[in-house]
């Protein structure tokens, strides 16, 4: 099929360059004619595993080009997918659909024949019956069908994610159009995803409560081990004895610090205000982002008490800036906040991040980029582990020891156990909702 993606991010150049490795031509249409130069050239803009591999095969194939032609490129194209950005509006709530509608508004001037234009960005409820009015509007009425398909990757494991996925989510009203998305995903289908069709505003429900859901489980933990931390009760004992009933499961129930990233924290906001414009208050999913935003302030807390309360000078060394691990997206990782605070308190920070340094934090002048995690640790107060890469599951402590003397580590992820350090009294070791080296 003749396929044109809107949008070569994270989701857009995941999906597109998956679907051109089934088979289809695929055309990955950006703005960013940087971003566009460098793929061209099979250099990733982004981290992900495994996906430079599948963009230069794709490329030499020649099944997958990139364009920033966005009019030529939907009219080579049966099956137009919007897969721009939906940020937090200015609002602090609110979907921001800026970049959705003047895409939109491109394709309903320019279109020659019909088309099927999908939504892959996550958009609240009735965004497909907005984009549909301004093809109507803009006299395209019949030339074009308008489809849900959300996206449930994850970054880091997208290209597993794209390829085997539980579920494939289509929302249509039109059964030729059903037929077409059968046939699309018939090679993911056919590896065991289910296929489940339904009307468009459903699709697009199901992903906002999907991912509030999982930032339900994350926070319920999360709180679970606040209360662990009171009763001296190791959360990760109550994390497996309720994850292996399969009705709850064990996954997303790992505490650890506030959620963060690119989707949780826009999606379960957009859902609340989705509820409260239909006034459907959702006072879950409302009480699960104000524990999370109180989850910050938990987790700093939490360190200025180890340090106590003496942050001035202090050097902080973060193992791990990213807001999960196997991917460089720092888009509301607690990492941010928390180096933010601590600067403006006098603290020094060093940090070691698998993906490479970020421009964002470089821009202070008191935080310091190591590309060695013995190097970032030398010397300093206070290591925090807050974000779960491979790399930081076997640290050499007797390396960090003999430039430190005494550590005192904070694992934000309960990356070890804590009994280990029960005899090493050079080492202080605080996890979450775990009783102290116990
Ligand atoms: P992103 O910011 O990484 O990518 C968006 C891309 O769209 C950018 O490259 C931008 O330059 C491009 N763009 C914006 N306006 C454009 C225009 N007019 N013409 C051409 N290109 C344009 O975003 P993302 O993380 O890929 O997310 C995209 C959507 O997918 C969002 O709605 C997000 O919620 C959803 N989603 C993201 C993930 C994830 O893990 N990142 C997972 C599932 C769903």
């Amino acid at each position: 099929m003749k396929i044109c993606f809107i949008g070569t991010g994270y989701v857009g150049l995941v999906s597109g360059v998956c679907f051109s490795d089934l088979g289809n031509n695929v055309i990955c249409v950006d703005k960013d004619k940087d971003k566009l130069s460098r793929l061209e050239n099979g250099d990733i803009p982004i981290f992900e595993p495994g996906l430079s591999e599948l963009v230069k095969k794709n490329l030499s194939a020649g099944r997958l080009s990139f364009s920033d032609d966005l009019i030529s490129s939907i009219n080579r194209s049966d099956i137009i997918f919007i897969a721009v950005g939906t940020p937090t509006a200015k609002d602090g709530i609110s979907a921001d659909l800026s970049q959705v509608f003047s895409v939109t508004q491109l394709i309903s001037k320019k279109i020659k024949s019909h088309k099927i234009i999908v939504t892959k960005s996550t958009v609240p409820i009735g965004t497909g019956d907005k984009i549909e009015k301004i093809l109507n509007k803009n006299k395209k009425k019949g030339n074009f069908t308008i489809v849900s398909n959300p996206e449930f990757l994850r970054e880091g494991e997208a290209i597993k994610d794209f390829k085997y996925p539980d579920r494939v989510v289509i929302g249509a009203n039109d059964k030729k159009v059903i037929k077409i998305f059968n046939e699309l995903y018939r090679p993911i289908v056919n590896k065991g995803a289910a296929f489940v069709s339904c009307s468009r505003r459903a699709a697009e429900l199901i992903k906002y409560a999907s991912n509030a859901f999982l930032a339900t489980k994350i926070s319920f933990i999360n709180e679970i081990a606040n209360l662990c931390e009171k009763v001296n009760v190791n959360v990760d004992d109550v994390a497996l004895g309720i994850g292996l009933d399969k009705r709850i499961g064990s996954r997303f129930l790992r505490a650890g610090p506030a959620y963060g990233g690119s989707c949780f924290p826009k999606d379960t906001k957009a859902l609340a205000k989705v509820g409260k414009n239909y006034n459907s208050p959702l006072s879950i999913v409302n009480s699960v982002i104000n524990f999370n935003e109180k989850r910050k302030s938990y987790i700093e807390k939490n360190i200025y008490k180890i340090l106590q309360n003496k942050i001035k000078n202090k050097v902080i060394c973060f193992l791990g800036v990213t807001f999960k691990a196997n991917t460089d997206d720092l888009r509301d990782s607690s990492a941010i906040n928390l180096i933010s605070n601590f600067i403006k308190k006098g603290a020094k920070i060093n940090y070691y991040e698998p993906s490479g340094a970020k421009e964002i934090l470089d821009k202070h002048k008191n935080v310091s980029y190591f590309d060695d995690i013995y190097l970032a640790t030398q010397k300093v107060d206070l290591i925090i582990i807050h974000t779960e890469w491979d790399e930081f599951k076997n640290l050499n402590f007797s390396k960090i020891i003999n430039n430190n003397k005494k550590i005192i580590i904070y694992d934000l992820r309960n990356l070890y156990d804590s009994k280990y350090f029960n005899n090493k009294n050079n080492i202080t070791y605080y996890s979450i909702g775990r009783p102290v080296n116990a």
